[in-house]
């Protein structure tokens, strides 16, 4: 152990079970250790690095920013906060955007939301139906619609009103409906639950239960959006919209900032002056990354290098499979796939670190690959081969 994890250990309240290096900096889509030790980075900071480490055009942005103004609150109006926004309403075809610090501020944001407009409307509606195996985040809220027991139970009793559908099962999300159900929430892929993919059927079958029902449908595009799968955002490739959604992570591409947008329809009757806030949310730096992210995505048009990327990728991890006993399934799609497998993760991802590669898990069995975005075939190939060397 280094000077650096003793004094990490010794400071910082014991949350997180870390691998034993110190990274120092990035290049590209590789992290250097400070050992000079050099990385595959496949993890991407868990799918927030998308225009990958030292990226000079964002960089430069950042640093004229920082010289000029970093925060100003939201009393006043910023240069940069109205084009982020811009940017946003024309990515994700939103009407309405609010920004965030991150993805659990984002799903409060996104819930209260739901029930200010249930208020408002004077329909007695408070109750969300989410999904088994999502994640939403750690706040309160969040907790309370991420089916999964491990990241609950210590904490109740959480926000009530919450019942948990089986994903992929239009029936079981029926059968939770009520007169009072005032939102559906859930991921269109499902990041730490395992990397799980929605139908179309399910999708679609969502939207229309929301229509009839009068149920707002909340997509949390935190990990699988701003480019992930190859669609700017999930959802959009399925032919529906929802009517609000979350997004953080990647959109300011390593800056730490999150939001949630909403439909003009939904605005119309949802958070007011004095109902919501958020003291960083908007700031100039923040807005910066996010409005030079989204002009590098369009310029560079990532979404197609990360369908072209994430078609190689599924092909090297679908030949894999069949050479390696340990691997079941290949799971998700674009640059967020998985390979569900019968070795523990620990020691696959320990055994990957060894040989200078960065990959995380996802759910029970599940090696998640969420790389920066701006990978290239032979990337895919150094992971891959580094894969079948450790299966
Ligand atoms: C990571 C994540 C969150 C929480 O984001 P934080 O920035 O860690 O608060 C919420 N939803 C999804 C789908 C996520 O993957």
């Amino acid at each position: 152990m280094n000077e650096y994890m003793k004094e990490t250990n010794e400071a910082l309240l014991h949350t997180y079970n870390q691998f034993s290096i110190v990274l120092e900096h990035g290049e590209g889509v590789y992290l250097y250790d400070t050992e000079g030790k050099k990385y595959l980075d496949f993890a991407a900071g868990y799918a927030v690095s998308s225009l990958g480490y030292a990226n000079e055009e964002l960089n430069t942005a950042l640093k004229a920013q920082i010289d000029k103004l970093c925060h100003t609150s939201n009393l006043y109006y910023n240069t940069v906060c109205g084009k982020a926004a811009e940017a946003l309403k024309r990515i994700t075809k939103m009407d309405r955007i609010f920004f965030t610090n991150s993805g659990g501020e984002s799903v409060e944001g996104a819930l209260k939301a739901a029930r200010k407009y249930a208020y408002k409307k004077g329909t007695g509606r408070y109750e969300f139906i989410a999904m088994k195996e999502s994640f939403h985040g750690r706040s309160f809220g969040a907790v309370s619609v991420t089916g999964h027991d491990a990241y609950r139970k210590p904490f109740g009793p959480l926000v009530p009103g919450v019942s948990f559908a089986e994903y992929n099962n239009l029936d079981s999300v029926k059968a939770l409906v009520t007169d009072k159900t005032c939102a559906i929430i859930l991921e269109p892929l499902q990041g730490e639950g395992g990397i799980n993919l929605a139908t179309e059927e399910f999708m679609k079958g969502i939207r229309e239960l929301c229509d009839k029902e009068g149920i707002l449908m909340i997509c949390d595009e935190v990990q699988c959006g701003m480019g992930r799968t190859g669609e700017m955002f999930c959802w959009q490739g399925y032919g529906i919209k929802p009517d609000i959604m979350t997004m953080a992570k990647a959109i300011g591409s390593g800056i730490p900032v999150g939001a949630f947008a909403m439909t003009e329809e939904v605005a119309e009757y949802s958070l007011e002056p004095g109902d919501h806030g958020t003291t960083y949310g908007g700031n100039p730096l923040a807005c910066t990354a996010v409005s030079k992210t989204v002009e590098i995505f369009e310029k560079e048009n990532l979404t197609a290098h990360v369908k072209e990327m994430g078609a190689y990728l599924t092909e090297k991890l679908e030949a894999l499979k069949e050479k390696c006993d340990c691997i079941k399934a290949v799971k998700g799609t674009g640059l967020m796939q998985g390979i569900q497998i019968t070795k523990p993760l620990g020691e696959v991802t320990n055994a990957a670190l060894k040989e200078g590669l960065l990959v995380i898990g996802a759910g029970a069995d599940v090696l998640r690959f969420v790389p920066p975005l701006i990978i290239e075939k032979e990337h895919v190939d150094e992971m891959i081969a580094v894969l079948e060397k450790i299966l």
